[in-house]
């Protein structure tokens, strides 16, 4: 990685302002999967270890969207952070808001900071109204960012480092992810950070052949830019999940009331043209498990080719996960985003498990296996085979857009080396 880490800062006596991906499940004040709070103890672990005090800082939930309550306060992952570390963090329950806090802190202190997303000014979303004029919606616009800035600037005076160890929202140019750089002279990645960038950007730049990646999931237009861009880098390339009904029905196939994005066929079909061009191999599904209803008490069938009018794919069938799994096993990179099917009901969770169960012996033979975030995290912990891939992702929408190769905000505001 070109970008300054921990390792290239003299953390000594110094105050670490540092950004985590601590936006973690919670449900009645319990947190239910603590995975990102254990992802970034090596980077808290280690300012402490070299001298220097933390004042910790993240989002959780969408605050902005469905308010807040009290399973989005940082309070609760404090708490958890105390108990995992064997010592006290100290609470501040407004982000902006620590000074005094901070000019207490004395090396190996924690402090961590309220939920950045109850100041709307950390995103600065900015959306015309109804009725609102165009030099309006500019002026309200400017006046956010300005505010902004000035939280950004805020969050830097905490510290003399700052460290974004928050892979998860890297993609945003938020005030605590991004902005806060041009206030701060030193900027450095974290551990988590930096083992994201070096996995996936070597998948992809770099890719020890063949490179096989493989797109599930329910929607064909969140995932555009990253199938135009693979085309470019893998080998193969391995459509499943409710995406795939696009492409079939692209192909001229039935598809029943499977998903379909029909304002997307064109592209398929331009994606399907670009892939013989560029001599990649592309695989879609050859065989469904159809259902007469989205219901996990669904009546199905096995169906090959054509899917019958009133019935829906809702995962790939047992001769796709052949053919998917054979293509994926011969592979020393393999990406996955997307689950091949409805995996949270127990009727369509084979094409996943079985998919899953492909890319967890891509590792044993040599390989590198790497899941990119969101549900196919997911399904890969259900499935047990988690401690078989060589890196599951913080970062659902952070991975995928890496996968498109846009840059970013997140990394390139850091330091370069
Ligand atoms: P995404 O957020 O686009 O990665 O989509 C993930 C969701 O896609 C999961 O909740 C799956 O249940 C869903 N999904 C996967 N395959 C299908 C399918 N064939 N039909 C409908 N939904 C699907």
């Amino acid at each position: 990685m070109n970008k300054k880490t921990l390792r290239d800062v003299d953390l000594k006596g110094k105050k670490v302002i540092m950004r985590v991906d601590f936006n973690v499940p919670v449900k009645e004040g319990v947190i239910k999967d603590d995975t990102r709070i254990k992802g970034a103890l090596p980077s808290i672990k280690y300012v402490l270890e070299q001298g220097g005090s933390l004042i910790l800082m993240s989002h959780m939930g969408r605050p902005d969207e469905k308010g807040i309550t009290g399973d989005t306060t940082m309070k609760i992952v404090a708490d958890y952070l105390s108990k995992m570390l064997e010592k006290p963090v100290v609470f501040v329950p407004d982000c902006a808001n620590a000074d005094a806090e901070v000019a207490a802190m004395k090396p190996g202190d924690i402090v961590m900071l309220e939920n950045t997303r109850y100041h709307k000014e950390e995103q600065a979303k900015c959306k015309q109204k109804e009725g609102e004029s165009d030099e309006d919606f500019k002026a309200r616009k400017s006046a956010l960012k300005e505010q902004q800035k000035e939280l950004a600037k805020k969050l830097a005076s905490y510290g003399d480092i700052y460290v974004n160890d928050a892979f998860g929202t890297a993609h945003r140019a938020h005030a605590s992810t991004a902005v806060i750089t041009k206030y701060i002279d030193t900027s450095v990645a974290g551990f988590l950070m930096e083992k994201e960038i070096e996995y996936l950007g070597s998948a992809v730049e770099n890719p020890v052949r063949p490179f096989v990646a493989i797109l599930g999931g329910a929607k064909v237009s969140d995932k555009l830019a990253v199938v135009k861009n693979l085309l470019s880098k893998v080998d193969t390339l391995i459509i499943g999940g409710g995406m795939a009904y696009t492409f079939l029905k692209a192909q001229g196939k039935q598809i029943g009331n499977s998903l379909c994005e029909n304002d997307q066929i064109e592209y398929a079909n331009e994606m399907m043209a670009l892939a013989k061009e560029r001599g990649v191999n592309f695989l879609l599904p050859i065989d469904n498990i159809a259902a007469d209803k989205f219901d996990p008490n669904a009546n199905t069938q096995v169906v090959e080719g054509n899917i019958p009018e009133g019935w829906m794919g809702l995962d790939i069938g047992p001769k796709s996960i052949e053919l998917f799994s054979n293509a994926i096993k011969n592979a020393k990179t393999v990406v996955w985003n997307g689950p091949m099917g409805c995996f949270e009901m127990e009727k369509f969770n084979k094409g996943t498990f079985g998919v899953c169960e492909a890319v967890a012996e891509v590792k044993a033979n040599g390989g590198i296996s790497i899941i990119g975030g969101g549900d196919s995290v997911a399904a890969v912990n259900k499935s047990g085979q988690a401690p078989k891939m060589s890196h599951v992702s913080t970062g659902g929408g952070a991975s995928l857009e890496f996968l498109e190769g846009k840059e970013l905000p997140g990394v390139v505001s850091l330091n370069s080396k």
